[in-house]
């Protein structure tokens, strides 16, 4: 079963033709498709297409370049939908130097993760993680400080003995180095391959993708993020073994990029 696990099909752009989006989606193979909150508005919105479809899930939290829409209130209200039949995980949460700069707002952002993190675990559902380095650079202390604090989170998974130590989650939208993908997946994170890997200078990621028997997949396509257009990896068994275009308009325009 192929699972799209990051499509922000909630965004308005999708207004005119979100029923076709959905339809062809289905019709190229996506059987469950699964839409992450970025804050309170956008975790209610992809509950309620998530009731409208059987196919469709949700994913309830605190985008960390979303944080100014933060509060008690609206975290309290997030932890109820999280109940919600159709909900199953928690996310997107995570670490964004590239847009944060403010060392306050990126401290808030930490401490957000962290009570994010101890949530998902009281409601045993695995995380979607972002992150993005300052200036896109592929190592750096957006990487060091997420890997530090879901050390921490899994430690506390494995004491104790949480069904969530197995499959905590994903680095979805991967754009950090090699190393960083292998510390994530010995605390048994899946990492998803998407849009970075069309950067000129990724081919890196390639290799992470060829090379690695040891990497975990995940179909991922990230549509929504950075403009109309994204690209999908395709994750099977142990390797990915091609790319291809999913322009939500395009779904079916798939071009093998390596096998
Ligand atoms: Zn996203």
């Amino acid at each position: 079963m192929l699972t799209d696990t990051h499509c922000h099909l909630d965004f308005n752009k999708f207004d005119e033709d979100r029923d076709a989006v959905i339809q062809r989606s289905m019709e190229t193979g996506i059987e469950r498709i699964l839409i992450p909150g970025l804050d309170l508005e956008s975790s209610q919105a992809a509950i309620k297409l998530a009731e409208s479809h059987p196919t469709i899930y949700a994913a309830v939290g605190f985008h960390p370049t979303d944080l100014d829409k933060f509060s008690e209130n609206a975290f309290d209200e997030i932890k109820k939908l999280a109940s919600h039949a159709k909900v199953v995980a928690v996310g997107e949460i995570g670490i964004d130097y590239y847009w944060v700069k403010k060392p306050d707002e990126r401290a808030f952002q930490i401490e957000i993760l962290r009570r994010q993190l101890a949530f998902a675990a009281s409601v045993n559902n695995p995380v979607i993680i972002h992150m993005r380095e300052e200036e896109d650079a592929w190592f750096g202390q957006a990487s060091i400080d997420l890997l530090q604090n879901l050390r921490e989170w899994h430690k506390t998974l494995i004491v104790e003995n949480h069904p969530l130590a197995e499959k905590p989650g994903v680095l979805h939208s991967f754009n950090g180095n090699l190393e960083t993908a292998q510390k994530a997946i010995e605390l048994n994170f899946y990492i998803g391959v998407t849009g970075p890997v069309t950067y000129k200078n990724a081919d890196h990621i390639f290799y992470i993708g060829a090379g690695s028997t040891s990497i975990r997949g995940t179909a991922d396509s990230g549509t929504g993020w950075r403009g109309s257009s994204s690209r999908f990896t395709l994750g099977i068994g142990t390797h990915f073994i091609c790319w291809r275009e999913t322009h939500p308009a395009h779904p079916g325009s798939a071009r093998r990029k390596y096998a």
